[in-house]
């Protein structure tokens, strides 16, 4: 019986720890199943504002550096403390039931030590907090040395080595300060354990005049020296770094519920109904300071358009053209004074009319490593499936890319960018003609041009302009610029400086009036010569 029993243990043994394995890492995969699609789709739904900000995109890297580890290991840590808690506690009442004041100097030692190990635990993950910090550089620099986006510059330029010098300092000041704190650690959970250890041996050694003098039998004695190593075993080092590391991984979760009351948009990624119908937009004495800022960007500023018009918002560099826009495309709610879209408050539309109604190019506008297609298709994502090619081909004939796209052997289905090897590099022109494509393709009755040419020539600009607002004539335009003869067309432009609108009037009234605008064309009109 004892040797089959003892056959049956084993046995159980072995197939327990490997199920445990199993199970684990199922566990660890479900986890990850489920965590990963919800911590991406609630980074797409933050607010822009959130976005832009230093101490959330740290809170963003940290969560999204596997956030299912951290889960798993609350779990894990919650189980193997309840585990050891009940073995000490075990140990402690067979103590108890023997000499209960030796029990006492235990819980005494116990208390301070456990409380240095959530310190510790606290330390250790506040340590892991401001190395993100200097990782998200760091990891930049990499991309800088090895992406393919960097690629021509990296030659031209020949600054690997710079760059290098750069990734390894903020590298090392990473690894110097985790070095740091994980030495400062270990000491001190050391130290504590010898501590610990030095405490439970005096017991053993004050228990000797009970056992002399034959209160306790020899027999007892030894059992209990062997049960007080157990304890130092576990006192020492296995509870107080189980009690550190169950702090991390509840700071990390502290992160990860921080992450979770971020600002969202709501009704994001929701698909709008039909597109509004665009009637008309007014700014009231909008008042505007970007969350991070010091100062009123936008002061007072007042203006109307309506539906089918086109217009302009012309000024120097950092006059809060892009402001204005930002704010119609609904990215910053923050604003003093109404906004109107259809005479009602821009703030009781959600974000999907809003997207619906206005379809804007960007400065920076995005380049896609997919095909010419999906480039273009993602404008309006909402009919992606119903796209026909009649629809994109027409399109790439108005912004004049059909000729272009017509020579390549996968036409429309030909993959742009880097990221693959039959990717094709295409020029910036081209890159910014499709991102006008997108513009296109979606129904939206208000389309907004936010100078997306500003690397290209005046003339050219000038060019893309004139097209742009030829194929846009059944829709209401705004253009955004600092040329001024892009946009002689306008029916009212709008002259910003410091932040307000300091003219308005169509091109030919503000050349009459032979002030700030006129000024200006007279200056630029060498470019166009
Ligand atoms: P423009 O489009 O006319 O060149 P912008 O609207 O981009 O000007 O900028 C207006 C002012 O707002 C500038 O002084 C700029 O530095 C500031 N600004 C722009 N974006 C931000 C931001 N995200 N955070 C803080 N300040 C900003």
């Amino acid at each position: 019986m004892p040797i089959v029993s003892l056959f049956l243990i084993t046995i159980f043994e072995y197939g327990a720890s490997s199920l445990l394995d199993f199970a684990t890492v199922k566990l660890r995969l479900n986890i990850r199943g489920k965590l990963r699609p919800e911590l991406i789709e609630l980074c797409s739904n933050l607010d822009y504002p959130c976005i832009e900000n230093d101490k959330t995109l740290d809170l963003i890297s940290r969560v999204k550096t596997n956030p299912e580890e951290w889960v798993y290991k609350v779990f894990n840590d919650l189980i193997s403390l309840t585990v050891l808690v009940m073995k000490v506690g075990l140990i402690l009442g067979i103590l108890a039931y023997n000499v209960w004041w030796a029990v006492l100097i235990i819980i005494a030692i116990l208390i301070p030590f456990s409380k240095l190990s959530i310190i510790s635990g606290r330390v250790n993950y506040e340590a892991n907090r401001q190395v993100t910090k200097q990782q998200r550089k760091y990891l930049y620099f990499g991309k800088v040395l090895s992406s393919r986006d960097y690629v021509e510059e990296r030659v031209l330029f020949q600054y690997g080595n710079r760059i290098n010098e750069m990734w390894l300092d903020n590298y090392e000041i990473a690894r110097k300060y985790q070095l740091k704190v994980e030495k400062k650690w270990f000491i001190r959970m050391k130290s504590s354990g010898f501590m610990t250890a030095g405490f439970c041996i005096i017991i053993l050694f004050l228990l000797l005049a009970p056992t002399l003098n034959g209160v306790i039998s020899i027999g007892l004695y030894v059992s209990f020296i062997g049960i007080i190593f157990e304890l130092i075993d576990l006192l020492s080092w296995d509870l107080t770094n189980k009690i550190d590391a169950m702090t991390q991984s509840k700071e990390a979760v502290k992160d990860l519920n921080s992450f979770l009351e971020l600002e969202r948009i709501e009704g994001a990624n929701i698909k709008s109904t039909a597109p509004l119908k665009f009637e008309s937009l007014a700014f009231r004495n909008v008042k505007f300071k970007y969350p991070n800022g010091s100062c009123n960007v936008l002061q007072d500023v007042t203006f109307e358009m309506k539906a089918g018009k086109h217009y302009a918002f012309v000024g120097e560099n950092g006059s809060g053209k892009t402001t204005i826009i930002k704010l119609i495309i609904g990215l910053y709610r923050g604003y003093e004074g109404e906004i109107l879209l259809n005479g009602k408050s821009l703030k009781d539309y959600k974000l999907a009319d809003i997207n619906a109604t206005f379809s804007n190019v960007f400065q920076d506008f995005a380049k896609y490593s997919m095909s010419i297609r999906d480039n273009i298709e993602i404008g309006d994502i909402n009919a992606v499936e119903t796209m026909t090619d009649e629809k994109l081909h027409q399109i790439v004939e108005d912004i004049n890319l059909k000729e272009q796209i017509e020579k390549l052997d996968k036409g429309l289905d030909t993959q742009l960018g880097k990221i693959n090897e039959s990717g094709l590099d295409i020029s910036g022109g081209q890159w910014q003609k499709i991102a006008i494509a997108r513009t296109m393709v979606s129904s939206a009755p208000v389309r907004i041009l936010d100078e997306p040419t500003s690397a290209l020539d005046p003339i050219s600009e000038s060019e893309v302009y004139h097209n742009f607002q030829r194929i846009s004539k059944e829709y209401t335009t705004i253009f955004v610029t600092h040329r001024l003869a892009s946009v002689k067309e306008a029916d009212e432009i709008f002259v910003l400086e410091g932040g307000t609108i300091i003219e308005r009037g169509s091109h030919k009234e503000l050349i009459d009036k032979g002030e700030k605008y006129c000024k200006m064309y007279e200056t630029q009109k060498g470019w166009y010569v």
